[in-house]
């Protein structure tokens, strides 16, 4: 259980970060809060020659809200900082709530937001929210900066669209509108330190009438490799009055998007079904709520 030999790097400032990672390429891997990376490493499945520690670099962490602009978070800000944040939770609801769910204690205040990220396993708990947010993501190198939706930075399992020298430096997330809501909620096979068998998040806005859906975005985890936008459900729901029968129609519609797989945590039936159950569930949830915006 032991890693292997390695030159730990702790850079100061971006441009050390980005000359270490640049000059270095692959044999280096970038240290966030190491809850993935580490444990990799002890199993022996990569054994980088360097780590760069990124935690040291303040432009690189934090939370900032600007009223009527959005909010900006650090790729290293911690998962715990999300889960505090009162802004968090009033704005963006669905992150709030998935942050809270992520691991236990001890991890969410070593992991990071943008290690759940760059790690870009199917079941990740941040990313299903943040793109339904509609969150965009910076990497950042030498040479500059690209900002693309989060939804295309995750390729597929483990792939993200990463290129050499470069680092995730921060989300940015457009300010919702006044009155929107947010939701999240998974499944999993226990209540503690599982890992989400389906996950999913809504953003959702009523007309002005309370009844007529403006704007719908459902996203899933874990039914595919990586999280997965519904065309279907908006298709269904927007300008139409929200009833149980249409919920019913875009949860049977989000099931045939899904696309799982049966592996060690549940089999395609069991998540197609689950993907039925948390649509209804939170449709339902937002609606009651941007009720009452
Ligand atoms: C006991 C336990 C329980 C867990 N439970 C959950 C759970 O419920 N839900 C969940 O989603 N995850 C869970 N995880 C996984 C993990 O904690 C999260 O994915 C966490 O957010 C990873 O962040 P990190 O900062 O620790 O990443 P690290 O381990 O430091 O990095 C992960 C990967 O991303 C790369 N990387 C990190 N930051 C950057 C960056 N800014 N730019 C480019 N590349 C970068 C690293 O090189 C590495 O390849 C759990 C882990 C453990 C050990």
């Amino acid at each position: 259980m032991y890693t292997n030999n390695f030159e730990y790097l702790a850079p100061q400032t971006p441009g050390e970060a980005f000359e270490l990672v640049g000059r270095l390429g692959s044999k280096a891997r970038i240290l966030a809060g190491g809850t993935d990376l580490i444990v990799l490493m002890k199993d022996k499945v990569i054994s980088p020659e360097y780590l760069i520690d990124i935690n040291n670099i303040e432009e690189f962490k934090g939370i900032k809200y600007e009223p009527g602009k959005g909010m900006v978070i650090g790729a290293t800000t911690k998962i715990a900082e999300v889960e505090y944040s009162e802004i968090v939770k009033e704005k963006y609801y669905a992150l709030y709530c998935a942050a809270g769910e992520l691991g236990s204690t001890q991890v969410r205040n070593m992991g990071t937001i943008g290690g759940n990220t760059c790690n870009a396993s199917p079941s990740g708990e941040t990313p299903t929210p943040l793109v339904a947010l509609g969150a965009r993501v910076v990497v950042s190198s030498a040479a500059g900066e690209r900002e693309m939706p989060l939804e295309n930075f995750i390729t597929s399992v483990r792939r993200i669209d990463l290129r050499e020298g470069e680092i995730l430096t921060r989300f940015v997330l457009p300010e919702p509108s006044p009155k929107s809501v947010s939701r999240y909620a998974y499944m999993g096979a226990r209540d503690s330190m599982e890992i989400d068998c389906v996950n999913m998040a809504v953003s959702f806005e009523l007309e002005d009438d309370k009844k007529t859906v403006k704007n719908v975005r459902l996203v899933m985890g874990s039914v595919f490799v990586r999280p997965l936008v519904s065309n279907a459900v908006p298709e269904i729901l927007i300008g139409r009055k929200f009833s149980d029968e249409l919920v019913e129609k875009a949860a049977e519609a989000a099931q045939s998007e899904a696309m799982p797989i049966t592996d060690i945590r549940a089999t395609e039936e069991y998540r197609r079904e689950i993907v039925g159950v948390l649509a209804r569930r939170l449709l339902k949830e937002a609606f009651a709520a941007a009720q009452e915006v």
